[in-house]
């Protein structure tokens, strides 16, 4: 079986072939330092501030509100830590959500030990954020609201126009971890009310570690990484020249087709959740079974099978996806993300997410629909879980 079939593309994507050869000269023909002044260097500089505007244009910002970062987890660190250490006074509180990525989670989790009230907000069953919760969880002190744009395990979208205008209303901060999001559907940091956003290069066809916090112009967070005076001494470190670049030029490349792709990947997501749900019994969709998640987001739990067990199947089978539990995390606990939406434990350890990407056809989706409820059906077979489930009245009693 020589097939294989990549449905990870939330876990990360290929970096494409036009951004590699763009990202190519700045490894070993311009390499010079693009703080140097000599004319060798200038041409680096140059590439950057074009990579600077490319970010910009794709969210509606200005170039400088643009800093460059290692990836989304340096930014979610930044957004977070920058702004908490940036109050003054007594220590304020932040809002945040159960089902944000763990950049996030454990940021806000470290800031609380540090002495940071943080609301964690539940979310419904289709993990989105219930505005009313939002509005009740404001209080006199909080001076940061981070929720994300869309889930990396269940898709969803969150409401962030309508969070955007409740925090500016309040004056409150408002960031949003749109790692998930960038490069796949429109976002409008001005129109949507946006103060930071953070981005990550390797989730549309970049290469990894590079990404980008979005800080509007005029909101106050402490720096970050501390050194020399790179990024208008906002950011240390000498610039990822070649993964700034291959940045700019994916997101360029994304924004360019991405009304069209993500119009394609959303009918062969359609497909694949209406292939599933009729072909296995008792197949549960996790995230909104509506227009409210992202277009490659396809995320299943299936009863009396074990996540890590149907992903080494699907892998013999030539196909990669993934699991909401255990092995990511490197430990045994389900996911957080689904947890939050009401899954019960057998539930979210049998959760499955495949995610499409640009290279997904019409004869993969229907490869995995043959492949999948063969393996699924062999599985249950064998689980004492799903026996019972099925046929509660066979329940062994000792
Ligand atoms: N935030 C979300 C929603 C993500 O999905 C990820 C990566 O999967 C990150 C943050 C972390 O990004 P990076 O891998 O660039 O550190």
């Amino acid at each position: 079986m020589n097939r294989r079939i990549y449905l990870d593309n939330a876990a990360t994507t290929g970096t494409a072939p036009e951004v590699l050869k763009e990202m190519l000269p700045y490894f070993n023909e311009s390499f010079g330092n693009p703080s140097s002044i000599y004319s060798f260097s200038r041409g680096n500089r140059t590439a950057l501030e074009r990579a600077r505007e490319q970010v910009a244009t794709a969210i509606n910002a200005e170039p400088a509100e643009i800093c460059f970062t290692s990836g989304g987890t340096e930014s979610d660190n930044w957004a977070l830590k920058g702004a908490a250490f940036a109050t003054s006074g007594a220590k304020g509180h932040i809002i945040t959500t159960m089902i944000e990525h763990h950049a996030i989670l454990h940021t806000a989790e470290f800031l609380e030990d540090m002495g940071y009230a943080v609301t964690f907000l539940p979310v419904d069953e289709d993990g989105r954020v219930d505005l009313k919760d939002l509005e009740s969880a404001f209080r006199e002190d909080t001076f940061l609201v981070s929720v994300m744009f869309a889930n990396n395990e269940i898709g969803t979208l969150q409401p962030i126009s309508e969070i955007g205008r409740l925090c500016r209303e309040r004056k409150v901060l408002f960031h949003t971890d749109a790692v998930q999001a960038v490069g796949h559907i429109p976002i409008d940091v001005k129109a949507m009310n946006i103060d930071m956003l953070s981005l990550s290069a390797h989730k549309f066809h970049g290469p990894k570690g590079v990404g980008a916090l979005f800080m509007r112009r005029g909101v106050k967070i402490r720096n970050f990484i501390h050194g020399g005076g790179q990024e208008k001494g906002r950011r240390a470190g000498t610039e990822n020249v070649p993964g700034i670049v291959g940045l700019g030029k994916a997101l360029e490349l994304s924004l360019h087709g991405m009304e069209r792709e993500s119009e394609r990947q959303r009918v062969l997501r359609d497909r694949l959740i209406r292939g599933i749900l009729e072909a296995i019994p008792h197949a549960r969709l996790n995230g909104p079974g509506d227009g409210g998640r992202l277009p490659n987001n396809v995320n299943f739990s299936f009863i009396g099978v074990e996540g890590e067990t149907l992903i080494l199947d699907l892998d013999e089978a030539g196909i990669s996806a993934s699991t909401g539990s255990a092995c990511s995390s490197g430990s045994l606990d389900p996911s957080h993300v689904l947890l939050a939406i009401g899954l019960d434990h057998a539930h979210s350890h049998g959760s499955l997410r495949m995610t499409l990407g640009t290279c997904t056809t019409e004869d993969d989706i229907d490869y995995v629909l043959e492949t999948l409820p063969g393996i699924i059906s062999r599985r249950r077979e064998m689980s004492p879980l799903w026996e019972e489930y099925e046929r509660p009245e066979k329940k062994v009693r000792i």
